[in-house]
């Protein structure tokens, strides 16, 4: 089974309204499906988390020329002769065989975004080539795993108090645990809102609150303080992005309420900085975002040995094999507005299904989903 092509298709869909987090607004959701055929007719489906980035999309066209006649069983090597990319440009140049790909030091996101993407159609390509499930493939025997519903952002020309029913209706679907936004308004407007939905959600409900990178230390230590009455079940990304590692063990000195970070990081070394010099307790690193699976499961080991749990970052129906299969794979995040997320409902023609504030995993080979491809025209970015 050799790696024939890989192509990305960028998919843009227009929201009906804009979101915002503390830090950014959101006007469109986005996503970047990658397809890797094999030359016995196979293909991989994988999945780029993010804004379709041109430069994603024309690292995808050149490392699909590079990696053309590689097994597809060799993750590992794939994952290691694309990362060399991101660090080791000179030496390739000498090397010859790859010389004028252009790789450059600002490119290493946008190679770790294609690598995340071309890594989860490889993990794909072993699950329909076994006829088995990632998930079991990885060594699961539960197709469950817990999910909390995420959304409680900011929502342009709407009321702030709104977050309260949105909550609220996420339980009414039997979610056990939601998460909200918080940083993006005033201090009193935001205390006033977390208040709002813990009120509405009463207090058997899991609360997670993400900041978004959008607090000082300072700040944070005083936020941290005014939300502790409505007991978060973690506090996610409280500091800017400049602080964001050894300032959290700081703040872990002033509460008891856990951290979470992981998702803006797009590799391993990062996340033990936060592990052993953040101290956060759970990570919600997006294998879809950078690195791919590979990473997410070398993360989750690393995590494993030092007591942190493993929370994952967007499309559930991926991120669920993994977090399904290791030790301390936690949650994933659900998006469940259809107006914020309108591609969990509309871009797959085949998925996991989120029942009752669970994600229930099938038994379809692979990832164990498919893609609405004329979906896919009609929001080609
Ligand atoms: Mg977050």
């Amino acid at each position: 089974m050799k790696i024939q092509s890989i192509r990305g298709h960028a998919v843009s869909v227009p929201l009906t309204r804009q979101y915002s987090v503390a830090t950014e607004p959101f006007t469109v959701a986005s996503q970047i499906v990658v397809e890797v055929t094999t030359d016995d007719g196979l293909t991989g489906l994988g999945l780029i988390h993010g804004r379709a980035v041109k430069s994603v999309l024309e690292n995808l066209r050149k490392l699909g020329e590079m990696l053309k006649g590689t097994s597809a069983f060799a993750h590992e090597a794939v994952w290691a002769k694309v990362f060399s990319l991101t660090n080791d440009g000179a030496k390739i140049y000498r090397d010859g065989d790859i010389s004028g790909m252009g790789f450059r030091t600002g490119e290493r996101a946008p190679v770790m975004a294609a690598l995340a993407g071309i890594d989860f159609a490889l993990w794909d390509l072993k699950g329909k080539a076994c006829n088995v499930p990632v998930w079991r493939l990885l060594g699961a025997d539960d197709p469950v795993v817990h999910a909390y519903a995420s959304g409680g952002y900011y929502q342009h020309g709407r009321p702030l108090e709104i977050v309260a029913d949105e909550m609220a209706g996420y339980v009414e679907q039997g979610f056990t645990a939601v998460k909200m936004k918080v940083g993006g308004a005033t201090p009193a407007q935001d205390i006033d809102r977390v208040r709002r939905v813990r009120a509405a959600i009463g207090d058997g409900v899991d609360l997670m609150i993400d900041a978004s990178r959008s607090y000082t230390l300072a700040q944070s230590m005083d936020a941290i303080h005014a939300y502790e009455p409505f007991n978060p079940f973690w506090f996610e990304e409280p500091l800017h992005w400049y602080d964001a590692t050894r300032g959290m063990a700081k703040l872990t000195q002033h509460t008891n309420i856990p951290l979470c970070s992981g998702e803006s990081e797009s590799h391993l070394w990062a996340c033990r900085d936060l592990v052993d010099l953040g101290l956060v307790r759970y990570m919600n690193f997006d294998g879809t975002r950078a690195g791919g699976a590979t990473e997410w499961l070398r993360i989750a080991n690393y995590c494993h040995a030092h007591g942190v749990l493993m929370a994952t970052h967007h499309d559930p129906h991926v991120h669920g094999h993994l977090a399904a299969a290791v030790p301390n794979g936690y949650c994933v995040e659900a998006f469940v507005d259809n107006d914020r997320d309108p591609l969990w409902e509309n871009l797959f023609s085949k998925r996991a299904q989120i029942v009752k504030g669970k994600l229930v995993l099938n038994e379809d080979p692979g990832f164990g989903f498919d893609i609405n491809w004329d979906y896919v025209k009609r929001y080609r970015a």
